[in-house]
């Protein structure tokens, strides 16, 4: 085994890390962490350490790390057939099976899935299907897509402009001009409109229609959202949200992609958000937990509606112009097989409910007295403690003061427990594996209380 030294010298020397502040890192500043191994929820550095990883890597390991079945369906498929294309109607049997699977387990109007290797690249394709789907229908005018501020669509050229954090934007040159953001449905934070959560479920729906009416109906093509916010700062929407957003875009014939990269397979304890929240969405984006993140894999999920117009533009223009090398790649299909069959033998996603609320629940009781403590919200297996300078006046830490990013390094300094600071505002995301238990749950609500108590 190489030396740690050796390592990290080889790290500084090589390797440009995403999402990283590279000055920082090559200066050895950062708390970076080289990551051997992991079972369950839990992962083991090279220096022994043993972390509770309460947010699944990225929100993405849901089945847990170190599931065997996985890792043998990989091995087994790299040995029979490492790779072969998707193009012009090929296929393997892995890639063939997971759409059946993704398609028995999606809302009935679904049709066909497109495979991709992350939410980024997938909902690029979704914003190249849209304008397809617009240039069929001899309406080249219908391009925009507006997306809601602190939505987190990826990191590429269209979707890095969906996203709505400032972050993915600054000094980018982004967003493009073909996309326009409207207000996110982020009650705690809209103190300032003084509406009970019902009025402001209708300002939501008021605000889109008035972007759509300053723009024109007849340029914009699609809207799209998580269904809960999740990188923004994991918000479940109010009560009655989606219904009003899905009501106006319907007046307007605007298609709606719902972004379930991170909601998708069951991390709000149903098996896709829209169901959860009675969502009709006409493309699905799916990334992360359709293999759990045991190989690379994304896909967007057409209705019937899109899938017709876009067959009858293949007959009319030849093959549709657009496809990946690794598209549909075996290996990740036969994780996604895999991960699905687990998610089903494990009654992983009724867990992901059950210990979820568990958690939201017994964070709540820990800490929603706290004086710094502003909000306590969570869906499923998603949980965010929010801080404030002042509950009363509801007063915000300057971000110059790192608060949120403190209590995570705390969190991981006293008790080894891993969450997430997440990008903007003093907000502490959680989104563990599936199978945590009660118990362990219960160690990350202890761990959390006792690295707020330790920071404010
Ligand atoms: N969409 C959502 C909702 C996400 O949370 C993410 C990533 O966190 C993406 C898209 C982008 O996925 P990827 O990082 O795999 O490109």
């Amino acid at each position: 085994m190489l030396k740690n030294d050796q390592l990290a010298e080889w790290d500084r020397d090589n390797f440009f890390h995403p999402s990283t502040a590279l000055g920082a890192f090559a200066r050895g500043e950062l708390d970076n962490r080289v990551v051997k191994t992991a079972s369950g929820v839990f992962i083991e550095d090279r220096e022994g350490n043993k972390l509770l990883d309460a947010f699944a890597g990225l929100y993405c390991v849901n089945v847990g790390y170190g599931r065997q079945d996985i890792a043998e369906a990989i091995a087994d498929q790299a040995r029979e057939l490492a790779y072969y294309h998707s193009y012009v109607g090929h296929g393997t049997e892995a890639s063939i099976t997971l759409s059946k699977m993704i398609l028995d387990r999606a809302p009935d109007n679904m049709s066909k899935v497109y495979f991709g290797l992350g939410g980024s690249d997938a909902n690029e394709t979704n914003v190249k299907l849209i304008w397809y789907y617009n240039n069929i229908l001899d309406r080249p005018e219908k391009k925009k897509i507006i997306s809601r501020w602190r939505g987190y669509h990826g990191s590429g050229l269209v979707t890095g402009s969906l996203t709505g954090l400032e972050l993915f934007h600054k000094k980018f040159d982004l967003p493009v001009e073909q996309v326009i953001h409207t207000e996110a449905p982020y009650y705690f934070r809209r103190d300032d409109l003084d509406m009970s959560e019902e009025q402001f479920v209708a300002h939501c729906a008021s605000e889109l229609e008035a972007v759509i009416e300053r723009e024109g109906a007849d340029t914009i093509a699609a809207f799209i959202g998580e269904p809960v916010l999740g990188t923004g700062g994991i918000v479940p929407p109010p009560a009655g949200y989606w219904p009003a957003i899905q009501a106006v875009l319907k007046k307007h014939d605007i298609l709606l992609i719902a972004d379930e990269v991170v909601t998708g397979f069951g991390r709000l304890g149903s098996m896709f958000g829209s169901e959860h929240y009675g969502i009709e969405p006409d493309i699905i984006t799916i990334a992360k937990g359709l293999t759990s993140a045991y190989a690379p894999l994304s896909g967007s999920i057409v209705s019937d509606k899109v899938w017709a117009v876009l067959e009858k533009g293949t007959d009319e223009n030849g093959p549709i112009g657009h496809g990946w090398t690794y598209s549909a790649h075996p290996i990740g299909a036969a994780a996604g097989v895999a991960n699905l069959k687990l998610l089903d033998e494990l009654n992983l996603v009724s867990n992901a409910g059950e210990v979820g609320a568990y958690l939201n629940k017994s964070m709540a009781e820990a800490l929603g007295e706290h004086a710094n403590v502003g909000d306590i919200r969570g869906e499923g297996m998603l949980c965010a403690v929010e801080f404030v300078k002042d509950r009363d006046s509801r007063s915000f830490f300057d971000a110059a003061d790192k608060i949120g990013p403190q209590i995570a390094a705390k969190l991981l300094e006293q008790d080894k427990v891993i969450a997430r600071a997440m990008p903007q505002g003093d907000i502490l995301g959680f989104a563990p594996p599936f199978c945590l238990t009660k118990e362990e749950a219960d160690t990350v609500v202890a761990a959390t209380a006792r690295a707020v108590k330790a920071v404010l």
